[in-house]
């Protein structure tokens, strides 16, 4: 497998999970380009919550930096209340979509099956899908951590047909490893420990298909902060990161990214 393949140029997400204003976040907005305009080897992304998505496609809109949703639903119309479709995100201009983030699978009782149908439906819509995937600390503890990490990719994995991998591909997709011990905890996986699971999570996609995991980007996510997002970027099977709380403060964010450069 070729690390420094072209497609695996360095990630870098921002996740503000249920924050920010139309001021503050005009504020970070403006700060997050300025601060990047310099540090353009690697890819941005900032996913605000969907209220702000316009006002995100205003800003960014003659940047480098894209904007994506937290989540999309399955369905693409009907009667299902306080749901976004993927073709409403592309709208707005997204290119990307959070799935299976933990909060959503813990607070929202998200499963491995939405995640997958959620997945399905972002690549047909020319959406790059950001599948989380990661171990909670009783699993974590008691060893568990491969068998997670391969029953939530692979009830994707199954779902994907031939056609939706191939769209899958096409769209570059992403997969993020956040150990759930580590997101928004202050503690963070240890680089090689954030190696070892990216690098089994790269040989399970393998299995479908040995030539796209070579260019399958894999972020880490879990407490990423100035002073240990370089270690983790350094890391060979470690193609960038999923960032929550730090994203919210425009020089920690802009620090992050410029360690991905
Ligand atoms: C996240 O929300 O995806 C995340 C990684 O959060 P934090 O960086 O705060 O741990």
């Amino acid at each position: 497998m070729n690390a420094q393949s072209i497609n695996r140029r360095k990630l870098v997400i921002a996740n503000w999970k249920m924050h920010g204003d139309i001021s503050s976040n005009q504020h970070l907005l403006q700060a997050v380009i300025h601060g990047l305009s310099d540090y353009q080897q690697a890819d941005y992304v900032i996913c605000p919550p969907n209220p702000y998505l316009f006002q995100a496609r205003e800003l960014l809109s003659n940047t480098k930096i894209a904007w994506g949703g937290q989540n999309v639903n399955q369905h693409d119309k009907g009667a299902f209340t306080g749901a976004v479709a993927a073709h409403m995100l592309t709208d707005l201009g997204c290119t990307y979509v959070l799935l299976g983030h933990s909060e959503r699978r813990v607070l929202f009782n998200e499963t491995n099956l939405t995640a997958a149908a959620r997945f399905d439906a972002s690549v047909k819509s020319g959406l790059t899908p950001v599948l989380c995937v990661g171990e909670t600390l009783a699993e974590h503890e008691a060893g568990l951590t491969e068998v997670i990490v391969a029953s939530q990719m692979d009830a994707v994995m199954a779902t994907l047909n031939d056609q939706s991998f191939a769209a899958a591909m096409q769209v570059n997709m992403v997969f993020a490893y956040e150990p759930v011990w580590a997101v928004g905890t202050g503690k963070t996986a240890t680089p090689e420990q954030a190696q070892a699971v990216h690098a089994f999570i790269r040989h399970r996609i393998a299995m479908r298909n040995s030539e796209a995991a070579g260019h399958v980007r894999i972020v880490y996510g879990g407490s990423i902060k100035a002073d240990n997002a370089k270690k983790l970027f350094s890391m060979p099977d470690v193609d960038g990161g999923l960032v929550g709380g730090a994203s919210l403060s425009a020089d920690e964010f802009i620090a992050i990214c410029k360690a991905a450069n």
